[in-house]
Order: C-alpha cells, then structure tokens, then sequence
C-alpha cells in the first residue's frame, strides 16, 4: 500500500515536472501522472527502472541534435509537446499490464511483456530520433525504394542500430531484476521483441497508417488536421482512423507479444 502512494506520487511529480520543462502539455502531463503512478505503484522498482530508462533516454535524445534534426524533417520543427495520446500510445500498455499484475499476482510473464513492450518503444523512439542524422536517405521497408528523411515507413542502418541500442537499453536495465543464470536468454528476448515492435512501426507507417500532405510545405506527413506550418493538410494513403498514436500502442502490443511468445520458447 505504501508502495502504491509512492508510486502515485512519483507519477504526480514526474508529469508535473515534464510539463514545467516543456516536454509535455497539460492532458499529457495528466496521462503521465495516471500511467507512471500505476506502473511505478503497481509494478514496484524493477518497473519503474524500466519506464524510466525509457522516459529519460527518449527526452535527452530528443532534445539532441536539434538543429540538424530541425533541418532535416518537419517533425521535429517545434518544440514537440507529447499530449496524452502520445504519452497513452507509449505507456497505455504499460499501465494495463501493471494493473493485471496487481489484480493477477505475479505469473511472470507481465514482467516480460513489460519488457517487451518498453524495449519496442524505446527502439522506435530511438530510431526516429537518430535515424534521421543518417548520411543516406531511407528506403521504405516495404519496397526498397529511397524516399524523402522522415517518411513514415522509411528506415536506414543508422535506424536500425539506433534501434538495437534502445532495445539493448531497455534488455540491460531489466537484466538487474532478473538471475544472473538467465541473463542472455532474458536480454536476447527484450532485444528481439524491441525490434520486432520498431519494425512492425515501420511496416505499418509504409501501408496502412493514415499519411497526410501538407499542400504549403509540400511534405507528407503524420499531422492532422493541422501541419506545423499552420495549414490544414489532406489525407493522402492508408485507413483514417490508424494515426500515429495508435501504430506506437501496437508496436508495443508487438514487442509485449513477441517477448511472451519467445519467453515460452526458451
Ligand atoms: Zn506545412
């Protein structure tokens, strides 16, 4: 119970703290509050590592390389504000499997997918921020073909290994709550299912995530109704109701099941 007000208050202070810094708005920082309080509360300290790791390497990247970022692609041409839906899409997940977890009793396999689900999501923010600084331009997973930096379905090496690195992350902080004896297995799934999850962002973005243009700035892009210019944009491919925040929920539904599909494996 004590565990479970800390938690709720860690929650309460990091959105409060991410919105006075800026790196969220006001219904975000409410939905970090509410997800973080469930995690940290429910999941006690091995969770809370986790969506830590997450939460503060995905903010210090994000605010690196600013300027060759912003030159390079319109997503990251004003000073991005998670809202709720963003913070939902990355920590909904989470949440529900923390509260499985407390209405459950520990199985074990919450852990995993918990892992899971983190390492694709740190993958994914991971590989969106640095695969941009990439010196060739992506290729869209599906066809091969090159297209314009920051196309929703595009990917590069320099991804890729941005990729792996934010799943290895995620794979080394939860390596600390898990046996020694059974680290490289243990890490091996996290790695896995993390990149499973970025890839399936990836596949995704290339087909069915609904894509706009922005008639003004000539780009396409993942905003609507209004591009960052201020124009309204039109939808240009893919199923309307699959926005952005919707693809990241099921690159962590990836991750989460591909890490408790390998974990019954191994
Ligand atoms: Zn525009």
């Amino acid at each position: 119970m004590i565990q479970f007000f800390i938690g709720i208050l860690l929650g309460a202070l990091i959105g409060y703290g991410a919105y006075r810094a800026g790196a969220l708005t006001r219904s975000g920082a409410w939905a970090a509050a509410l997800t973080g309080g469930l995690i940290f509360g429910l999941g006690g300290l091995p969770w809370a590592v986790l969506l830590l790791t997450f939460f503060i390497s995905s903010s210090v990247l994000s605010r690196t390389f600013v300027k060759r970022k912003e030159a390079l692609s319109e997503k990251f041409s004003k000073g991005s504000r998670r809202d709720y839906g963003q913070v939902l899409a990355n920590g909904g997940l989470g949440s529900l499997l923390a509260i499985s977890l407390a209405l459950q009793s520990d199985q074990g396999w919450q852990w995993v997918a918990f892992a899971g689900a983190m390492a694709a999501v740190n993958a994914d923010t991971w590989a969106t921020e640095l695969g941009l600084l990439s010196p060739t331009r992506p290729r869209l997973i599906t066809s091969g073909k090159v297209v314009e930096r920051g196309t929703s379905g595009g990917v590069t090496l320099v991804g890729y290994l941005a990729a792996l690195g934010g799943a290895g992350l995620i794979g080394a902080a939860a390596a600390f709550f898990t046996p020694v004896i059974a680290w490289l297995g243990f890490v091996g799934i996290v790695v896995l299912a993390g990149l499973a999850g970025s890839t399936f962002d990836s596949l995704l973005g290339a087909t069915v995530q609904a894509i706009y243009y922005c008639p003004q700035c000539q780009k396409e892009t993942e905003r609507y109704p209004v591009h960052g210019c201020g124009t309204e944009t039109t939808q240009m491919r893919g199923w309307r109701w699959l926005n952005n925040d919707l693809v990241n929920l099921l690159c962590s539904l990836m991750g989460a099941m591909v890490a408790v599909g390998l974990g019954y494996f191994i």
